[in-house]
């Protein structure tokens, strides 16, 4: 970055476009997000951006407009704020997607952007649950593997990686697109993508024998059928307990989201 940039990237005050409609950043990748932005999308006084990682080779396009692909790091972020003049920042990315939140969080401090933390609140377990905690995908990989059990990972395909040496569990994977990383020798792999049913989630655990889940602690409804259904049928989780992404508050409710972009707003104009 030359010294133009720098001093461009100063933090500035009140709103950067007054003559203009306020613009927000959703930083998204989830079901959250995609609601937020159909909540924001259909108004005429503002212009929201949904952003994505580009990860999926067919994502689910949010309503509005939307850019995908990384920043480039806390300075590509900062950079983009002041370029698209960016009034408020909206984190609703993934609870265990802590690289874009922590780079987030830096990005509007430098440039005095306002940040709201959109987080869906992690699972609870009931009494019937059983529930091994395990605090990172590397304690959860030796945890299962030394069970010897047939288990299904849910956790996505970016950290199967964790598992590839693990010889003595069998492992059902589920993932939306084809790993890139090395499979566990002895594994069997479905492409699907949710939400799924309870029905679906009992089917598969029934079929597959499943003796153990592993499962991020993700929160939300989408997917929290796989977790009623070990219930169900006794199945033990792996829980991976979420990360800590950043120091920002988070709001859980959409409502409050769309309350606090109005706060936001009204204060700078
Ligand atoms: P991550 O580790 O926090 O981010 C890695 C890098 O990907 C970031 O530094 C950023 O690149 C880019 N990135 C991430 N989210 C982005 C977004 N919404 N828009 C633009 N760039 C983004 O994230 P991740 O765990 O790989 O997750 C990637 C995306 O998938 C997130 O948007 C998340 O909401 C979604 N997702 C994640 C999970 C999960 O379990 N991690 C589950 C469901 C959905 P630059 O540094 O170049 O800006």
């Amino acid at each position: 970055m030359d010294s133009d940039e720098q001093a461009s990237m100063q933090p500035f005050r009140g709103n950067p476009n007054q003559d203009r409609p306020p613009r927000i950043l959703i930083l998204g990748g989830t079901s959250e997000a995609s609601r937020l932005a159909a909540r924001l999308a259909g108004r005429t006084d503002l212009i929201t951006i949904s952003s994505l990682a580009g990860r999926l080779s067919q994502p689910t396009r949010p309503a509005g407009i939307v850019r995908i692909g990384g920043f480039g790091g806390v300075t590509g972020l900062t950079w983009y704020l002041l370029k698209e003049k960016i009034n408020v920042v909206i984190d609703a990315t993934h609870p265990f997607a802590t690289r874009i939140s922590s780079n987030a969080e830096m990005a509007c401090k430098i440039t005095n952007v306002p940040l709201i933390s959109f987080e869906r609140r992690p699972w609870k377990p009931l009494e019937q649950d059983r529930w091994l905690h395990a605090p990172d995908m590397q304690a959860a990989a030796s945890l299962v593997n030394h069970q010897h059990r047939r288990v299904f990972l849910s956790i996505g395909r970016q950290e199967l990686g964790a598992f590839s040496d693990c010889e003595d569990a069998w492992f059902l994977i589920r993932a939306i697109d084809e790993p890139q990383c090395p499979l566990p020798p002895r594994s069997k792999l479905i492409l699907e993508r949710g939400p799924f049913t309870l029905d679906h989630e009992l089917n598969l655990l029934r079929t597959e024998s499943i003796g153990y889940v592993v499962s991020k602690n993700s929160g939300g409804a989408a997917t929290y059928s796989k977790i009623e259904a070990s219930r169900i049928l006794g199945i033990p989780i792996v829980m991976i307990d979420r990360p800590l992404k950043h120091t920002t508050p988070t709001v859980a409710h959409l409502d409050e989201v769309l309350l606090r972009v109005e706060e936001f707003l009204e204060a700078e104009s």
